[in-house]
């Protein structure tokens, strides 16, 4: 069956399944966030799928990092997670990028793919991630975790907010407090929601609203945020 292996719910339908298959997503960091996210949206039939990640598989990541298993310790996670999801679903591209990201790489990288999730640890590479969509007006889907929350963040170049409006300088960093696994696993499939919604263009409620989950109060909570008419890095990039 042709498309046995995806969604084919009512409101996505061939049309729709085709869509996804006919788009392209760059997940940035294959660790916590990037393995339920890359795991979604390879089961949902994402046709062409990039996985960005210099790191290697250590023990200490085993208890959110769920594409990588006990025997990849030492192997990078590029190749860790495209052999896995390959094996999910063979009909998919899966495109292991093992480089560190930087400011003078991320537009070569980004510009292939029609939206980029960000799913790393590192404020300084959020910014990278966030500068380089607002340049290239490519959508981004944000999240992190701290904890026992997260939060989502999807940023439309000259619509919406962009990371740096929100956080300015500051945001959770997973490698310094340390995460309940759990947590990864909520919000990279909150991430993964996010991007199949952009990609079908039925993502109406996710302008303009950050997304809080608490995981102690089990609550998910919709904030609006504004654009900043000073931010250094989208301000005059509005939409005519
Ligand atoms: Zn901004």
């Amino acid at each position: 069956m042709r498309y046995s292996r995806q969604i084919m719910m009512k409101q996505i339908g061939e049309s729709g399944q085709d869509r996804l298959k006919n788009s392209s997503v760059l997940v940035v960091g294959a660790g916590g966030l990037g393995s339920s996210a890359l795991y979604y949206l390879a089961a949902a039939g994402v046709g062409r799928i990039g996985v960005l990640d210099y790191d290697a598989v250590s023990l200490s990541n085993l208890n959110r990092q769920i594409l990588h298993f006990t025997s990849d310790i030492g192997s990078e996670k590029a190749y860790s997670a495209t052999q896995k999801l390959s094996s999910l679903n063979p009909e998919i591209t899966l495109e292991p990028h093992v480089v560190r990201l930087a400011e003078e790489n991320a537009e070569e990288l980004f510009s292939g793919y029609d939206i980029v999730v960000a799913a790393v640890d590192s404020v300084s590479v959020r910014h990278i991630i966030n500068r380089t969509c607002v340049r290239l007006k490519k959508t981004m889907v944000e999240g992190g975790i701290e904890g026992f929350r997260g939060m989502i963040l999807c940023v439309k170049p000259g619509i919406t907010p962009c990371y740096h409006c929100v956080y300015r300088d500051t945001f959770l960093d997973e490698g310094a407090v340390g995460v309940v696994g759990a947590t990864a696993g909520i919000i990279g499939s909150l991430e993964a929601m996010c991007a199949i919604q952009i990609l079908l263009g039925i993502d109406r409620e996710l302008d303009n609203k950050l997304i809080y989950f608490d995981a102690l109060t089990m609550t998910l909570e919709h904030i609006s945020v504004k654009r900043d008419e000073q931010c250094p890095v989208c301000s005059g990039s509005a939409e005519p």
